[in-house]
């Protein structure tokens, strides 16, 4: 999920945290590909290799100019997420979501959202305005995390990933098929 502002992913500069040489910075997967819209296989190994790769999603993350971002959008077919709604002002503020779910909803609230995986496009998606989830870190720790507002929007957004679904298929069919025939164009013009 990209940062409040449309124009924030190319604009800004990265994160201080992204500049340390040892993580990698993963290219951004984008609509179109089918792993996006394939649910993942649920993380059985907690080892060093996991906790490297959840650094390396924030490291992408950040100089993607995101507030989350989950492991299809980098290729990758495991049920691993990452959320920071601070965009690395705050290390406590990050979050890793191994095989999380979703135990509680409450509310409802419409707002604006976005993709790093369909950048350049927005709307108006409805989600609970308070979510509780169940996860684990990427030691395997069991945890319970609720959030509100934004941070319950980038739990619903990514969850939604890790199930094979896309915010744009909350959209109305007019909307999503305006937004297809869109990127359809920009993928003739090589710019997609
Ligand atoms: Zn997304």
């Amino acid at each position: 999920m990209p940062d409040k502002s449309p124009s924030s992913e190319v604009t800004q500069a990265a994160a201080p945290e992204t500049v340390s040489a040892a993580r990698k910075i993963y290219p951004i997967v984008k609509y179109g590909d089918s792993i996006l819209e394939k649910p993942t296989t649920p993380i059985k190994k907690f080892d060093a290799e996991l906790e490297q790769l959840s650094e390396d999603m924030f490291a992408s993350m950040y100089a993607a100019q995101g507030v989350g971002l989950a492991a299809p959008q980098i290729g990758l077919n495991l049920r691993l997420a990452v959320v920071d709604v601070t965009g690395g002002k705050n290390p406590e503020a990050k979050i890793v979501l191994a095989n999380p779910e979703i135990i509680h909803a409450e509310g409802e609230k419409r707002e604006e959202e976005g993709c790093l995986s369909i950048p350049g496009f927005r709307g108006y998606v409805l989600r609970p305005q308070f979510v509780t989830i169940k996860a684990q870190n990427a030691k395997g720790e069991s945890f319970e995390i609720r959030g509100e507002d934004l941070l319950a929007r980038a739990f619903c957004h990514e969850i939604d990933h890790l199930n094979g679904v896309l915010f744009i298929q909350h959209l109305s069919m007019l909307k999503r098929d305006l937004i297809k025939r869109k990127i359809k164009k920009l993928r003739k013009q090589g710019e997609w």
